[in-house]
């Protein structure tokens, strides 16, 4: 059986005891208990505070990204990304080209594509080479806009 001291007489008494033999003081048994509750609690808040604060640490940086992005789902740039080939060509006007302005798609050769951004679409500059209807290889260049949900807007030239 441990002994403490008691704090009132600092005379001895048994860990049992709920109060003091000599003086009456009322020893909180649990006293150790306590202690380790509490600095457990002390951990547990220095944990939640380096948590809260390592968050706002962290986010200045990420948030700011994120709120200006995340609302309208994919940005821009990754609308336009999702439309080119790897051959620089704007994939739905290549579409479009293939479906609507060739006698023979199958001929369609990409040459050279160049696009500007102008906000709600891209004009779009594209040139291929394809067999006409007497079989030639020709050479066509077609300007058009392409919006950046892929769709074909308007053909503003094609020679
Ligand atoms: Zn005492």
């Amino acid at each position: 059986m441990a002994m403490l001291t008691c704090p009132e007489c600092k005379g001895k008494i048994s860990d049992k005891a709920a109060s003091c033999p000599n003086c009456g003081c009322v020893i909180r048994k649990k006293r150790r208990g306590c202690m380790v509750f509490i600095v457990l609690l002390m951990l547990f808040s220095v944990g939640m505070c380096y948590f809260f604060y390592e968050q706002p640490a962290s986010k200045p940086g990420q948030t700011k990204q994120p709120d200006k992005i995340a609302p309208e789902g994919p940005t821009k740039q990754d609308q336009i990304e999702r439309m080119l080939l790897a051959s620089g060509e704007v994939f739905p006007l290549r579409c479009y080209i293939q479906d609507n302005m060739m006698n023979n798609p199958k001929s369609y050769e990409h040459v050279q594509t160049t696009f500007i951004d102008k906000g709600d679409f891209l004009l779009v500059e594209t040139t291929f080479r394809g067999t006409n209807k007497f079989g030639a290889v020709v050479r066509n260049k077609v300007v058009a806009n392409v919006s950046l949900k892929g769709d074909v807007l308007k053909i503003i030239s094609a020679e």
